[in-house]
């Protein structure tokens, strides 16, 4: 069934790829119509001033995803798949953790006793 799949895939894509043979002219054409790259008043007038225009601003909106797309990579929670923000070091190791994942975090809110209870431990340890 697999080679009968794999088989049919080669199949199209040489006929996909023989149709662009034969109709190369009309879909140069076509291209140059959507880009706006023919019967204007000079070579690439029409594409700078269509199509090529939105260039810039693909570039801006890209390196704007990407450094969104890296912040929130480096400060996310370390556990595979969760999105929430890693507040907490992870003592011992470079994992920074959401609250949620965290062992020594309450995920309902500490309350002030509980905070002075944890505070209390640490200078005792000390
Ligand atoms: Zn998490």
């Amino acid at each position: 069934m697999r080679k009968f799949v794999f088989g049919l895939l080669v199949l199209l894509v040489l006929a996909a790829f023989a149709l662009l043979i034969v109709f190369f002219a009309f879909l140069r054409h076509w291209a140059a119509v959507h880009t706006g790259t023919l019967n204007e008043s000079g070579p690439y007038y029409g594409f700078w001033s269509g199509f090529g225009s939105d260039i810039g601003e693909a570039t801006l909106i890209t390196a704007v995803g990407v450094g969104v797309y890296t912040g929130v990579r480096k400060v996310n929670c370390h556990t595979k798949g969760c999105w929430r923000i890693g507040h907490h070091p992870l003592e011992g190791t470079p994992y920074h953790l959401c609250r949620k994942h965290h062992p020594d975090v309450p995920t309902k809110g500490a309350s002030h006793e509980h905070i002075l209870e944890q505070h209390r431990k640490y200078m005792e340890a000390q």
